[in-house]
């Protein structure tokens, strides 16, 4: 399986990277050593010195797709879980100012916490989904589905264009403002309207 994540895809978020709007879905990938699962401990990579929490809500695929049409993508999905996509700032921002790859940045191991997946159906409306991060019980990021510049199934639709979507595979839709630095002994736990959905410490 693979993971794939979008990038830009709340506008405060930009914003508060200093980056343009895209007109089109930016997307990246992660390898499936990237996942921790069961609220495991989150080990701080020794390579980075300023690692960004950035909490999104993950859909998972459920059957292989091509050029999906964005009026059939909700059929490609029916689970929403939450999960980090654990950013070493410093890193990525080197690479961003040469130009080259996010991988080192994005893609290294444990950097995709996940929890607890929901049915889609448990949502009255997939478009005013909230969810939020707390760092030591204090929030630090929320976010609405109401707020995204690339709904799901323009997400899912965009990607299939370029890479096959198996079964499996996980979607990060991208981050709300807030984004901040970790440090070891933290504790991350990820809510789905206000329902607890993950729960891990930094180690
Ligand atoms: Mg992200």
């Amino acid at each position: 399986m693979k993971i794939i994540c979008i990038g830009r895809n709340y506008a405060e978020h930009a914003k508060e990277m200093n980056t343009a709007l895209p007109a089109e879905p930016v997307f990246f990938l992660k390898p499936d050593t990237a996942i921790i699962k069961d609220n495991i401990p989150f080990y701080y990579p020794d390579f980075s010195k300023e690692l960004h929490h950035e909490v999104e809500l993950v859909l998972k695929i459920n059957k292989p797709g091509k050029n999906i049409e964005p009026q059939f993508a909700h059929k490609y999905y029916d689970e929403i879980g939450i999960g980090i996509d654990f950013t070493a700032r410093d890193i990525q921002a080197k690479c961003k100012e040469k130009g080259l790859p996010w991988e080192k940045a994005k893609a290294f191991d444990g950097s995709a916490p996940i929890g607890q997946f929901l049915n889609k159906k448990m949502f009255a409306d997939l478009n005013e989904i909230r969810f939020h991060l707390n760092i030591n019980g204090k929030t630090v990021q929320t976010g609405n589905t109401k707020d995204l510049l690339f709904s799901f199934d323009k997400v899912i639709s965009y990607i299939s264009k370029f890479i096959t979507l198996k079964t499996g595979d996980l979607i990060f839709t991208g981050t709300p403002e807030g984004v901040g630095s970790v440090k070891i002994g933290d504790q991350l736990e990820a809510f789905i309207e206000n329902q607890s959905r993950l729960n891990f410490e930094i180690k």
